[in-house]
């Protein structure tokens, strides 16, 4: 077989000033980290809207909390979807008006529900009666939505079968939510993150559709749909430009609901803040397991629980670069713990050259999202990932 010289996109993800800005910037500091590009979410953000100026975004903050990320997104006038009491508070500190959160977890303790409602918040998701009672008990008049399930087929990370009810259910849910003296505002689901199949929001639309018309027929006039999060950021397997995802998905409701739609709300996460990330970590070792098998083992000071969770069952791969030349060779790449499910990478298998150094650094692109906020905090002593905002 013929070698080749290892070679890397890197103009697709990054500037070379970018890129020599941000290398500058690392140089003396620690590995490993994750550096945020302020401006790159902010640009996320002008590109949604300009890309669907019909949508409410609501961003989903658990993909990166931090507080620079929020006060950015706040001061571009974006709205919250926040999963618990904490996350409310951490927005209600930075200052953001409790009409601009909406509690998004279905899955809530009554407290926590009467929690939020003291502090102003009126916007509450549900998908069971239990829960929708809790929200009736505590939170009087507020507005809920419901969601339904979807099937996440498509998705690199799926969000199925835990969220969402049947339509059957969620029918009954928005009659007993009038009943009990709340307004039933609309409906949401979640295609699944990182979607590559637009065609999802298509059937979830569809499934909108059906629920407003069937409720209408009780005097109810449901006037919001969610169409969740699921919109991409550039990972290895390539996507669509978001610019097809929104015209796609203003056919689908054009076609279901007419120009004359509800109100349509997004609540974008990973595509907001992921390509705004880089990680930057350093071969801790590399070693062979048997002098003939066929692939080197690299393990990096980072992996599964210093932040790259996403990479289990090899869901989303991220690109990652190293300035090393030399020709192509495979490897396996691992995590620093001491937990045999810190592979990273065994089945997909990346391309290094094969002068790849212990010590040297690799570059993770495309990791502002559902990183850092999902390292551990000392497993093995390692300390969670460690975030610098540029
Ligand atoms: C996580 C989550 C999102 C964000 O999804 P992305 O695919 O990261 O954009 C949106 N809505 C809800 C309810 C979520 O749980």
């Amino acid at each position: 077989m013929r070698k080749e010289q290892y070679e890397f996109p890197l103009d697709d993800l990054i500037s070379e000033d970018d890129f020599k800005k941000i290398k500058e910037f690392s140089r003396d500091k620690e590995t490993p980290f994750l550096i945020i590009d302020l401006d790159k979410v902010e640009k996320r953000y002008d590109e949604l809207v300009e890309n669907m100026p019909f949508v409410k975004i609501y961003y989903a903050m658990k993909a990166n909390p931090l507080d620079e990320v929020i006060l950015s997104l706040k001061n571009k006038g974006s709205n919250f979807d926040a999963a618990t009491i904490y996350e409310i508070d951490q927005l209600l500190r930075l200052g953001v008006e409790p009409e601009r959160i909406s509690y998004g977890n279905t899955i809530k303790k009554e407290k926590d529900v009467a929690y939020a409602y003291q502090k102003g918040i009126r916007m509450f998701a549900t998908d069971s009666e239990s829960d929708l009672r809790k929200i009736a008990n505590n939170a009087p008049g507020s507005r809920v939505f419901f969601r339904l399930l979807t099937e996440s087929d498509g998705a690199d990370w799926p969000l199925s079968r835990k969220f969402g009810s049947h339509p059957d259910v969620i029918y009954e849910l928005i009659i007993l939510a009038h009943e009990l003296g709340l307004e039933p505002y609309g409906l949401s689901f979640h295609v699944g993150s990182q979607q590559r199949d637009i065609g999802q929001w298509d059937n979830a639309i569809s499934k909108c559709k059906y629920l407003f018309e069937a409720v209408a027929l009780h005097g109810i006039k449901l006037q919001m749909i969610n169409l969740g999060g699921g919109f991409p950021a550039k990972y290895i397997s390539p996507a669509n430009e978001l610019e097809t995802y929104a015209h796609e998905i203003l056919r689908f409701i054009w076609e279901d609901f007419g120009e004359d739609h509800p109100e349509i709300i997004i609540e974008p996460g990973r595509s907001l803040t992921a390509d705004a990330g880089m990680i930057v970590t350093e071969v801790i070792m590399i070693s062979k397991k048997a002098k003939l098998n066929q692939y080197k083992w690299v393990y990096l000071d980072i992996g599964k629980f210093g932040g790259l969770i996403e990479t289990l069952d090899e869901c989303i791969k991220y690109p990652i670069y190293t300035e090393c030349k030399g020709y192509e060779e495979e490897v396996i790449l691992a995590g620093p713990t001491c937990d045999s499910m810190d592979i990273l990478y065994e089945d997909h298998k990346y391309v290094f050259p094969d002068t790849l150094n212990e010590g040297e650094r690799l570059y993770i692109f495309t990791t502002g999202a559902y990183t850092q906020s999902y390292s551990s905090v000392s497993f093995n002593g390692f300390p969670p990932l460690k975030a610098y905002v540029v």
